[in-house]
Formats: C-alpha cells, sequence, structure tokens
C-alpha cells in the first residue's frame, strides 16, 4: 500500500472540549471531506494506537510523564502556563498521537507503506518537560528520538507550514546537526509563540542546519513560492534519510487565531514536493502530520490536499 491515513475515535480524544479552537470535533471534519473526495477507498486506513511510557521517554522527561499522568486522572489545572489545560484521559488520548506516529513509522520501516499522514498530531509546541499551546506530548520529538535510538536513521530533515514557529521541536534539537529543520511561519513578532526568527539558524555544530522564515501576516501563496525554493534548497542539501512534514492548517486564510492568507494548494504543493525528494534521498519515507489549524473547512481542505498529493507522488 503506497499512502496509510490514521483514523479512529481514539485520535479525536485528543481535544480540549467542545467549543474549543482544538476541539475533538477536527478529526471528523477532515475525514468528512477524505470520504466526500473518496480518498478513504484510495489510502490505507490505519488505527490509532497508544504509544507505551518507554516510547515517550525517548524524548519527555519522567517527572514530566508522571506529571501528566497525575494531572489526567484528577482532569484539572493546566500542563503549561495556561495555554493547555488538563481534562480526564489526557494521558491516554495524547499517548495515542505519538503512538499512532510512531505505528506509521513500523509500517513504513517494515515495508508496508511508502507514506503516512496522522491528521491529529504535529504537536510541535510540547517540550521535553512542559506541555505549551496545546500541546502535550511532543510526538514529532518522539518520532525522531526513535528514528535514532531505535532505527539507527540519523539524517532526517523536519519542515513545517504551520501558522506558528514549531519551537518545541526547534528548540529541542537546536544543537543537533543532523536534525534538518525548516519552518516557514508567521513571524514571531505578531504571532505565538514568538520565535523563529531568520537570525536562529542553530547553535554549536548545529549552525546552519536550521532554517527559519517569518512571514508577515497577510503573506499568500505569492509570497510563499517565493521563499519555498529556499526550503527545497534546504534539505536537498542536508541529505536526509528521512522527511517529516508539519502541515498545519492555519496558514491558510479565514483561520480564526492566525493573520496568515495561504490556500490549501500551498499545502499540496509542499507535500508533493516533499515526497520528490523522499522519493531521491529517503527511500519514499515521509509522515506527514496534521498539525494546527482551527477552522474546520480548511483542515478539511489542506490535509486531504495532503492526502491526494502523498497519493499522486
Ligand atoms: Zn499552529
Amino acid at each position: 500500500m503506497h499512502v496509510l491515513t490514521y483514523h479512529g475515535e481514539a485520535l479525536a480524544s485528543y481535544g480540549f472540549g467542545r467549543g474549543h479552537p482544538f476541539g475533538p470535533d477536527r478529526l471528523n471534519a477532515f475525514w468528512q471531506e477524505m470520504t466526500s473526495r473518496g480518498l478513504d477507498r484510495q489510502s490505507g486506513i490505519g488505527a490509532p494506537v497508544a504509544c507505551t511510557e518507554k516510547d515517550l521517554v525517548l524524548f519527555h522527561t519522567s517527572d514530566y510523564i508522571a506529571r501528566v499522568k497525575y494531572q489526567s486522572h484528577t482532569g484539572e489545572g493546566y500542563l503549561d502556563y495556561g495555554d493547555t489545560p488538563a481534562f480526564p484521559g489526557v494521558f491516554e488520548a495524547a499517548s495515542v498521537v505519538v503512538g499512532s506516529v510512531l505505528d506509521g513509522l513500523k509500517k513504513i520501516l517494515a515495508g508496508e507503506c511508502r507514506r503516512v499522514f496522522v491528521p491529529i498530531a504535529g504537536l510541535h509546541h510540547a517540550r521535553r518537560d512542559t506541555a505549551a499551546g496545546f500541546c502535550v506530548f511532543n510526538d514529532i520529538g518522539v518520532l525522531i528520538e526513535s528514528l535514532r535510538k531505535q532505527h539507527s536513521i540519523r539524517r532526517v530533515a523536519y519542515i513545517d507550514i504551520d501558522a506558528h514557529h514549531g519551537d518545541g521541536v526547534f528548540y529541542s534539537f537546536e544543537d543537533d546537526p543532523d536534525l534538518i529543520f525548516a519552518d516557514i511561519h508567521e513571524d514571531g513578532r505578531y504571532l505565538y509563540p514568538g520565535t523563529g526568527a531568520a537570525t536562529e539558524t542553530g547553535r554549536g555544530k548545529a549552525k546552519g542546519t536550521k532554517l527559519n522564515i517569518p512571514m508577515e501576516p497577510g503573506a499568500d501563496d505569492a509570497a510563499f513560492h517565493r521563499v519555498w525554493p529556499r526550503v527545497e534548497e534546504f534539505v536537498r542539501a542536508g541529505k536526509p534519510e528521512f522527511i517529516i512534514l508539519q502541515a498545519g492548517a492555519d496558514s491558510i486564510a479565514g483561520d480564526p487565531i492566525t493573520h496568515m492568507q495561504f490556500t490549501p494548494a500551498t499545502h499540496s504543493y509542499a507535500a508533493a514536493r516533499l515526497c520528490a525528494l523522499a522519493d531521491e534521498f529517503c527511500q519514499g519515507r515521509i509522515i506527514a502530520m496534521g498539525g494546527g489549524g482551527y477552522n474546520r473547512d480548511n483542515l478539511a481542505a489542506a490535509w486531504t490536499s495532503v492526502v491526494g498529493a502523498m497519493l499522486e507522488t
């Protein structure tokens, strides 16, 4: 099978309640569009699965994992300074996000599929020791550590087109020369989390392995295409063995919490180009995650465009 898309109630359970921008209804909004475009019949469907604590500790601190577990039990308080509330079962829900990504990796490495899409994933703000910005466990961080420690795949390219800077990935691997990081995001002067200046290029021996491209509020598809060739060139020069795409749909015009003006065509284009690079450098291996996106129509259009591009390439 060429593409595997994860879908199931357990993934939808990662959400902060009805009416919240990151509500549990996001998965269904995506899936309705998948079925109306007939993509659910072209893509394989992966069942969500929870990861173990052994997986989480590849990236997160034991103290933090224990804290999430405790607050998941009480269902009270925040897991950060006030953006990311605990809810009953948040530990299990967040473990399913990570577990589905790791299951996708296993299936790619076993040759069962070439590309994977996990809609409710790409929680790029979580740090090793804390939640942040609706992100409890950083599935991307765990995936990168798993590639290295469990599968001896060191050189990984992470590309992020979510409106927000992928700070949880960036700062966790800022001094890691084998993590090729490229992030197109709304300028941190206008949007959470405020980081990702063009001058942030990596530290120490990792200097030059990170590419941050802040965009003016209102940046449209033409602005995207002016900077995209730099991303491709950067990934190509990094000669990755594996590619990760965080395809946040909050960079599309009409998102309620950002000011970007991309259309879903950017998401489809980025996915298609990265699949081509994955074919060239990585034996086709690429995992894409849905990331942010709080306008339901936008996330449905953007994410199905990504799956469509993965199927076509
Ligand atoms: Zn975002």
